[in-house]
């Protein structure tokens, strides 16, 4: 593609950067974002870096109403000789695009999003933090803008980056999880918007966590929404069980998200040789194999975590332990290969990272 510097307005009032040590999730933002207009007569344009800043939106804007958004997560990593990694970028912009089709937003240049992307990091690479586990998270999404009330596609949008340095997930290594599987709620169902990254969706599953957390749960285990009986996903992440050693993780069914670090974990899986298979798995089934002791891992994969175990799960009214509660040789096998890669430890046998000069 042709070469684009897109307009960049610097800040005038650069922030202090936060200590390593201090850092959470997603609270601290950096100096600029980079924002894109859409209107119907002109299509996507005004591509441009801009400092950090409050949105001016009228009330009556779609956004705020009927939930026509979409948006990604993933990070930037610099490497112990100070190169900038991206981890598979081009996936969030494939999956940003799948987004937009369901929600009726139109398509990005994938190019340019990943383009625009580099740019915005190459401006703010001093605010990568350097310290073990920590990195800077990307949150590219899209607005629908229109004042509008009624209840139709939006003929104008706002498609924006922004960028927060983020802690270590793991602070003292990687600690199994205690999962509740939901009865009650579902998160989505075949036909809805599950396989899309929309803000609807996660405003659906708060209420479930709640209960779960209340209970002592960090997380619950999603069931399909028509039976309740086959394992969809854990909080906002993918899952994969290890029975008898064979690998499996539930196929993609159009209520699932497809994870970047799922089909990630997938490739890594079936290079080493495990036995690996993508189908549909009832939460009978699993119980079963953990009653007969043949449970012998259940993780999570997603992109703020890389992976998390599960170290207790419960369901019908009993709690298991699973693998005595300690994260399994896979998880840790799969964890230390992706973020070796992510950090440029570990050759990228898989031209998976892309640096950002
Ligand atoms: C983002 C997300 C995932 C994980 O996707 P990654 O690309 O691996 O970060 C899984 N499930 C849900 C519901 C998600 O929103």
């Amino acid at each position: 593609m042709k070469q684009q510097t897109f307009a960049f307005t610097r800040s005038e009032n650069l922030k202090q950067k936060p200590e390593a040590s201090t850092l959470e999730f997603g609270k601290v933002f950096t100096d600029h974002m980079f924002t894109m207009d859409y209107s119907a007569e002109t299509g996507w344009h005004d591509p441009q870096i801009v400092p950090y800043a409050p949105l001016e939106l009228d009330p009556a804007a779609m956004c705020f109403h009927y939930g026509q958004t979409v948006f990604e997560g993933l990070k930037a990593y610099v490497t112990e000789k100070g190169k900038v990694l991206l981890f598979r970028p081009d996936k969030n912009f494939e999956r940003l695009n799948r987004s937009n089709d369901r929600l009726c937003i139109p398509r990005l240049d994938e190019d340019l999003a990943l383009e625009a992307l580099r740019q915005l990091i190459s401006v703010e690479k001093e605010w990568i933090p350097t310290a073990e586990g920590t990195s800077l998270y990307i949150r590219p999404f899209i607005i629908s803008t229109e004042p509008f009330l009624g209840v139709a596609a939006s003929v104008s949008y706002k498609f924006i980056i922004i960028l927060s340095p983020v802690g270590a997930y793991y602070k003292e290594g990687i600690n199994p999880v205690s999962i509740a599987v939901e009865n009650d709620y579902v998160r989505a169902v075949k036909g809805g918007t599950g396989d899309a990254k929309t803000g609807g969706n996660y405003a659906a599953s708060l209420k479930a966590q709640e209960v779960a957390a209340a209970s002592g749960f960090s997380q619950v285990l999603w069931l399909d929404g028509l039976e309740k009986k086959y394992v969809e996903e854990v909080g906002s992440m993918n899952v994969f069980f290890k029975i008898d050693g064979e690998i499996v993780t539930p196929q993609l069914n159009g209520s699932i998200l497809q994870g970047v670090t799922r089909d990630s974990v997938l490739h890594l899986l079936n290079h080493w040789g495990y036995p690996v298979t993508e189908r549909r798995i009832a939460i009978a089934e699993v119980v079963q194999a953990q009653k007969e002791g043949r449970l012998e891992e259940v993780f999570g994969t997603g992109t703020a975590a890389i992976i998390s175990p599960v170290g207790k799960l419960s369901y019908g009214g009993e709690t298991y332990e699973i693998n005595n509660g300690v994260t399994g040789e896979v998880a840790k096998r799969i964890y230390d290969t992706i973020t070796g890669i992510q950090k440029g430890e570990l050759e990228d046998t898989f031209g998976w990272t892309v640096e950002v000069k």
